[in-house]
């Protein structure tokens, strides 16, 4: 049997709040889940308003629109993401600026973004990848000089701290004028498919509620002021958020105990780089983990993953650059640019199996057939 890369634990309060929805017909967004998953994620986020709607990627067309954010505009961005941050950029007619990874962290390097910010630069767009945070000390310095906004898109982080060098104890997701995350299967919280927009600014706030309800008229409720969307989540998508989100704290620390079974596992195999469990600004989460394949190993991610899966492990490769999607440099973005990091990381790396149902037999499992691809 497979160990797949992900399986999702619905083992809390899922069931009975699902029942309740159809007992009580409340399925559609107008239903009392919806509120309360928006006042969890945005109590736990450190942001005032949370604004649920579909999934984490139309949660950052949203963010992009409520911050009008437009043609001419810049908007930077780490290169080695998901598509659905760049597609927000170029959908709503600005230009993506693409800064590289950290070697070691696999994060946008704040080094690089000074040199990546021009005088039509409106926003920096950060994004938190597979275990630690973007060192947001140095990014908000550049965002506070050149008076920028900030995007947070915290699909992957729910729950995550980051420790400033002030001292300040700051959670994941309170950074951003918008910050988002996502809901989907294999995040820290789950409601099937789904997403959310967190902001403190109560105009933000309501100008993405209006924007995700098609920006239905407040007086005449057919007359349009403006375009939005249908981006609402419905309350049965809800109800299995708010029960994922009470039992949070065993997620992470399950998600903690997987990446110490696989450090353990691992150990002295001197042909793959591994993600630090541990940065002077945060201790690694483990959303997922991932390794890398170094240089003198003589093949790359791809033909790791297959025979892994021939060995019944289910993996995953690492995000692909932007500035190397066919689809977007058609379009003329990213003439000669050039993220070395990024690139490489993208042919080298890919993640084992490493949803909360996990069991130690399997990280074992798993990382013996990591250590076989080298005998
Ligand atoms: C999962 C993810 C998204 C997209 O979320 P969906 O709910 O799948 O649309 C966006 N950004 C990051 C970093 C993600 O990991």
């Amino acid at each position: 049997m497979m160990i797949p890369v992900n399986e999702p634990l619905l083992t809390g309060n899922e069931a009975k709040y699902l029942v309740e929805c159809v007992e009580t017909g409340w399925i559609s967004s107008e239903g009392p889940f919806v509120r309360k998953l928006e006042e969890g994620m945005a109590a736990i986020s450190g942001q005032r308003y949370g604004v649920a709607v579909m999934n984490g990627s139309v949660a950052l067309d949203l963010a992009i629109a409520a911050l009008r954010i437009g043609p001419g505009d810049e908007v930077i961005l780490p290169t080695f993401t998901i598509i659905s941050c760049a597609a927000a950029v170029v959908r709503a007619g600005a230009i993506p600026v693409v800064v590289d990874a950290n070697p070691a962290t696999w994060n946008l390097d704040p080094s690089k973004l000074q040199a990546a910010v021009t005088p039509r630069t409106k926003a920096i767009m950060v994004v938190h990848i597979y275990g630690l945070p973007v060192d947001m000390d140095p990014v908000m310095q550049i965002v506070r000089d050149r008076g920028l906004k900030l995007i947070e898109d915290s699909a992957e982080l729910i729950g995550q701290v980051y420790h400033s060098r002030s001292g300040d104890a700051c959670m994941v997701g309170s950074f951003g004028d918008v910050a988002t995350v996502s809901f989907y299967p294999n995040k820290h919280v789950t409601t099937g498919e789904g997403g959310m927009v967190l902001t403190s600014d109560e105009d933000l706030a309501e100008r993405c509620r209006a924007l995700r309800n098609l920006c239905f008229g407040k007086k005449r409720r057919f007359i349009h002021e403006e375009l939005g969307w249908n981006f609402r989540m419905s309350n049965l998508q809800a109800a299995v958020g708010v029960a994922q989100l009470e039992v949070l704290d065993r997620t992470i620390k399950k998600k903690r105990l997987i990446g110490s079974w696989y450090n353990e596992f691992l150990e002295g195999v001197t042909e793959v780089e591994l993600q630090e469990p541990r940065t002077p600004y945060a201790e690694n989460i483990y959303w997922v983990y991932g390794i890398v394949l170094k240089d003198e190993v003589p093949f790359d991610a791809e033909e790791a993953m297959s025979r892994l899966a021939s060995a019944g492990i289910g993996t995953r490769p690492f995000f692909w650059p932007m500035h190397e999607q066919p689809v977007l440099t058609r379009m003329g973005f990213f003439r000669d640019v050039s993220c070395p990091v990024a690139e490489r990381i993208a042919r080298r790396g890919f993640y084992l199996p490493s949803g909360v149902a996990l069991t130690r037999d399997q990280a074992e499992q798993s990382a013996a057939a990591v250590r076989a691809l080298f005998e």
